[in-house]
Order: C-alpha cells, then sequence, then structure tokens
C-alpha cells in the first residue's frame, strides 16, 4: 500500500503525475489546494488570513464563508479535476472529502494561541482541527474492489462538524492507519532544502530523531507540517516517507527511487 499526498503550490503539473501514478497499483491519492482557494478567496473579496501559533506553525483562519469556499475548490474544482484525470487514464478513481463516510475524523480545535505582533492571543470557534480516527472499513471496501480512493481534506469532528485540517497530516493518518510501506509527500519543491530560497540545497537524508531538528533549523512555513506529518506517518508504522517534486515527468516514479528528501 502507498499513499500519495499531492500538493495544490503553484508549478504542479497534475497531468504527468496523474499519467505516472495511473501506472500504480494498491494507492490512495490525498491532494491539496491551498493556491487555487487562496485565489478564489482573493477574487471573492474575502481573502485569506493566516495565522501563527505559539508553537511557530502556520495555519489558516477557516470561518463559515471560507468553509464554504474550501469546499467549493478542494472537494468541487481540485477533486473533481483529479477525478477526470483518472478516469480518462483508466483508472476507476472515487473522490471524497473526510465528511464523506466520516472518513477522516478528529476533535475540533477548542482554541488555537497565536502570535499577532509580538502580542499572544486565543482565538476561539475556528473550523479547523486534527485527524485521530481513519474510516479504513470504507477505504479497505474501495481498494478491494479496484477503485482508486482520491481525498481531500476537510475532515469531520465528533461534532459532526467540518473542520478544515493539514493535508500533510492528513495524509500522514491516512498512511498510518491503512499500514502503507511508504508516504510520498509531492510539492513544488526538490524536497527539504537547508535554504529555501536554493533549489540545490537539497537536504537527501534524515533519520527519525533529526526531525525536530530540522523542523526548527531549516524549515519555515507550511514545510513545518510536512515534517511534522513525516514523524507522525512514521511514528504510525510507515517505513518510510519521501519529500518529492511534483514538477518533474514522472515525479511519482522518482520519489520512490529515493529522489528528494528521504524520512526514516
Ligand atoms: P503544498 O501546497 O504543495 O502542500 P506548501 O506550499 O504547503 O506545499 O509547502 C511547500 C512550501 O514550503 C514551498 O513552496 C516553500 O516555499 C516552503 N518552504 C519553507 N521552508 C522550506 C524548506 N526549508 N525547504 C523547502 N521548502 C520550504
Amino acid at each position: 500500500m502507498l499513499v500519495v499526498k499531492v500538493g495544490g503550490s503553484r508549478g504542479i503539473d497534475y497531468d504527468a503525475f496523474l499519467r505516472d501514478l495511473s501506472g500504480y497499483d494498491d494507492v490512495i491519492l490525498v491532494h491539496g489546494g491551498s493556491s487555487e482557494l487562496n485565489d478564489v478567496a482573493e477574487a471573492l473579496g474575502n481573502p485569506p488570513q493566516f495565522v501563527t501559533s505559539v508553537s511557530g506553525f502556520t495555519s489558516r483562519l477557516t470561518d463559515r464563508e471560507t468553509m464554504h469556499m474550501f469546499n467549493m475548490i478542494y472537494s468541487g474544482k481540485m477533486n473533481k479535476m483529479i477525478v477526470e484525470k483518472l478516469q480518462v487514464l483508466g483508472k476507476n478513481a472515487v473522490g471524497l472529502s473526510g465528511l464523506d463516510g466520516r472518513l477522516l475524523e478528529g476533535p475540533q480545535k477548542r482554541s488555537i494561541k497565536i502570535v499577532e505582533n509580538g502580542r499572544k492571543k486565543i482565538i476561539r470557534g475556528d473550523l479547523s482541527g486534527l485527524v485521530d480516527k481513519v474510516n479504513t472499513d470504507l477505504l479497505k471496501l474501495l481498494g478491494d474492489n479496484g477503485y482508486l480512493p482520491v481525498l481531500t481534506p476537510p475532515a469531520i469532528s465528533y461534532e459532526s462538524v467540518a473542520i478544515n485540517i493539514d493535508g500533510d497530516r492528513c495524509a500522514a493518518s491516512v498512511a498510518g492507519a491503512m499500514g502503507a510501506s511508504d508516504l510520498v509527500i509531492l510539492s513544488n519543491i526538490p524536497g527539504l532544502l537547508r535554504d529555501p530560497e536554493d533549489e540545490t540545497s537539497l537536504i537527501q537524508n534524515i533519520l527519525f530523531s533529526e526531525i525536530d531538528d530540522h523542523i526548527e533549523k531549516y524549515a519555515q512555513g507550511r514545510m513545518k507540517k510536512k515534517l511534522l506529518g513525516a514523524k507522525e506517518a512514521l511514528a504510525g508504522g510507515v517505513k518510510r516517507v519521501i519529500l518529492g517534486d511534483a514538477r518533474g515527468e514522472n515525479a511519482l516514479t522518482e520519489a520512490l527511487t529515493g529522489k528528494g528528501t528521504v524520512i526514516q
């Protein structure tokens, strides 16, 4: 079993990536849509708002209006675009969000402690949370019958409310719960870079014990969540996590041969 997460950042060649992916069996695909959502939110006059937690992690503030736009872009545009392309490639893809069949479930965050202009502040009522339960029966039902699951945030809270979750950490939960051997996280960068501005500064290998140190030293912004996801996946029993580049012709195959940042 292989779990692949493809990002929603600019520059990703979905046609090439999905052509490559369609050559694999026993795969679950998880995708994002962040840059597309930012563009649409901006165009609709509701620009995205991001906050930084006291521990240094960035996340999107999600009110009800943002959740509507989130569903439009992630479950609507991105998910169906990917499902359509996979169908053209002869793969019987089924697109689901974490709401469907309570596929991805977990607690809504009661509050987020953020830092704003150097001052600490608590935000309540945000529609965001974590995944700590995956409906593996539903995923097995699909996989065993030849369907390729294409999954997207949001998740569902224990109170049945849609919650925004981080896509990388969500892919990590799915990989752990499904007993995947590998988790491949593809984005628009070659992997974890020593210097985010320098694409030649790739860090090729990281050990589990070094992840925290790398989160602190090298990762900025959303890259921190990718490493956190990698750590959670490995702790959940996944053998290897690869951070690879989705911009190439055979992104997945190259990542599986070790191109990118390999974490084990
Ligand atoms: P996606 O939407 O594909 O999941 P994100 O935009 O969330 O990807 O995260 C990838 C981004 O993280 C890169 O485009 C880059 O700008 C940023 N980043 C921050 N620090 C690093 C780093 N040390 N190495 C690589 N990328 C980094």
